[in-house]
């Protein structure tokens, strides 16, 4: 079992409270006056009759062929007598938690029911029942997804919460992974790992306390991305998996190479628990090696990046690169992570590793490249302890930009283009946030063209000040070949953008697989899959 003390610790999220100016009766008016009528409020108000859907219809299209809720109080019955006590709750406030969140900024409504599952089996039987019933069913594990990704929106259900599979089933040092169940936490795992003498870790890192399952859902990526790719690279040797249907497949063996037929553990990365909820995978890990961090000062973010480019190209062994603008640094300062003061300039965090050698010839080599590029300065960490400190400011960015502004909260933007456009989309991003007064820092996995900004508001005119922003962003990012996102996710938030970025053979041929496996459209429905009209989606 992993320890779960650590949840505690300084890196974690702040703990949840409702968003500013959105008390669920609130958030409940947003989702109204947008359009979207929420199923548990449906089945209270004017039950529906079940009926089926409809084979080979799109699941976007079919909002109201569940259970009535004579079918949801029956499938409540049965899960009391399925499970012990502890494991259903209809609390209000674990309901409310599994629902909102205060990083996400989309419509959403509350679950029915939050169902915790401990094993393989328990899921199973949650998936049957949800099935018999109709109701539909969202995976929730760590719950730091920020694009609505895990509450309910057109169709509350059971929130199915896998946090409590947290156990290491198998270390296998020589073969440099691990067997765990979906529930552990990235973190977590490292500490493990490391309390136990072992030197490897697991190098994908999303957000603070995000789980296995959740990251694979969500196809995530990190700082670490530059180095070691994301989830789409092959950390996750493979995954057991239950189907809408109940069955209980395993995509894959251990070995760490195999062309046995197509990838199907890659179907279930970034589907976002609508094909197949995991429990259990088997993750590949790296070598934990010495490491060491320098920051680069820069007269603008695109002398930064065109230096970024250079060092990448020239094979300069790079574990991260990361893009602090100016107001990010500034807040850095203020928030006092970063335990000293730091010029408030276009700056560039590196870490590097290897051995003490390899570092300090990279770091030497990264330093020339910067100043042939106009940088102002380089500041190297002289040993661990200040290593740690540069790269703690990096990781709590989010909690000093939302110091700068008190009681405020933070949008956070994933738009990913190719290396060479970023600085235009940095540049035209920050002039469009200065334009309309909009308190915006700019922080990035530069060495992969994604960065986020963190947007701040106060008070609903200022979110819709936002969200215009975001759909700008996102737009503009779309016009240089890049993506939406680059590892958050869709959720509902990025919805509408999917047929435009992907097309609309690749969109149908992902709602194709979605109705194959989930015909009834019980998982996580409303969430990955646009509408065939996005305008009409916009929110
Ligand atoms: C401060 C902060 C920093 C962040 N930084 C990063 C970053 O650098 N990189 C990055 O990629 N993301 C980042 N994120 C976003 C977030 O951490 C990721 O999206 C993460 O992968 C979500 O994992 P989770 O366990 O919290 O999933 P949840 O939020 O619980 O769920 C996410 C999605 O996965 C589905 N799901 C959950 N568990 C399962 C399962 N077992 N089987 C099937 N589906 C499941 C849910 O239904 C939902 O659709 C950050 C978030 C925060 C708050």
């Amino acid at each position: 079992m992993v320890n779960n003390a650590v949840r505690g610790k300084v890196t974690s999220p702040p703990p949840k409270q409702s968003p500013v100016g959105f008390t669920p009766t609130g958030a409940w008016a947003l989702a109204t006056m947008t359009g979207v009528l929420g199923y548990w409020v449906s089945l209270q108000l004017n039950p529906p009759p079940a009926k089926a859907v409809a084979a080979g219809s799109s699941p976007a299209s079919v909002p109201s062929a569940y259970g009535t809720s004579d079918d949801l109080q029956k499938c409540l019955e049965e899960l009391r007598a399925a499970f012990p006590s502890e494991q259903v709750s209809t609390n209000p406030n674990v309901i409310h938690e599994h629902g909102y969140s205060t990083n996400a900024h989309h419509p959403a409504a509350d679950p029915s029911v939050v169902v915790y599952a401990h094993n393989t089996e328990d899921v199973v039987k949650v998936v049957n029942l949800s099935r018999k019933y109709r109701i539909p069913i969202s995976p929730y594990s760590g719950g730091t997804s920020l694009e609505g990704n895990y509450g309910s929106i057109n169709y509350a259900g059971i929130s199915l919460d896998l946090s409590a599979m947290d156990k290491v089933l198998e270390i296998h040092e020589k073969d440099g992974d691990m067997v765990v169940q979906a529930g552990c936490r990235w973190d977590d795992l490292n500490d493990l790992l490391k309390d136990k003498g072992i030197p490897l870790f697991f190098p994908l890192d999303a957000g603070p306390g995000a789980t296995i399952g959740g990251m694979i859902a969500t196809g995530c990526s990190g700082t670490n991305a530059v180095r070691y790719g994301t989830a789409k690279a092959e950390w996750f040797l493979n995954a057991t998996v239950v189907l809408p249907s109940g069955e209980v497949i395993k995509t894959r063996r251990r070995a760490r190479k195999s062309s046995a037929g197509f990838d199907t553990t890659k179907l279930f990365i970034g589907a976002e628990g609508t094909l197949g909820i995991v429990t259990e995978a088997t993750i590949r890990l790296a070598p934990r090696l010495p490491t060491s961090v320098s920051v680069a000062q820069f007269p603008n973010v695109e002398l930064a990046t065109e230096a970024v480019t250079e060092i990448l190209n020239k094979g300069v062994p790079i574990q991260c690169v990361e893009l602090c603008d100016d107001k990010q640094m500034e807040a850095i300062n203020r928030g006092g992570f970063a335990g000293r003061s730091y010029p408030e300039v276009d700056s560039i965090f590196f870490k590097f590793q290897g051995t003490p050698a390899s570092i300090k010839e990279a770091s030497s080599i990264t330093q020339k490249i910067c100043k042939a590029h106009g940088s102002t300065g380089f500041i190297s960490a002289k040993n661990e302890h200040e290593a740690d400190d540069l790269w703690h400011a990096r990781k709590t960015a989010l909690w000093s930009n939302l110091a700068m502004v008190p009681g405020s909260r933070a949008w956070s933007t994933d738009v990913c283009v190719p290396m060479s456009r970023l600085p235009q989309l940095v540049q035209e991003t920050k002039e469009d946030l200065a334009q309309h007064g909009i308190v915006g820092m700019v922080v990035g996995h530069v060495g992969d063209g994604n960065f986020h900004t963190s947007l701040l508001f106060k008070n609903e005119e200022e979110l819709d000040k936002c969200k215009e922003a975001v759909h700008r962003m996102v737009e503009r990012a779309l016009a240089l070949d890049g993506t939406c996102t680059g590892e958050h996710g869709v959720g509902i938030g990025k919805r509408e953008y999917l047929y435009e970025e992907l097309g609309p053979g690749t969109v149908e041929l992902m709602k194709t697989i979605k109705n194959t496996l989930d015909p009834y459209n019980l998982f996580n429905p409303g969430k990955l899959y646009p509408d065939e009209q996005p305008a009409s989606e916009k929110h």
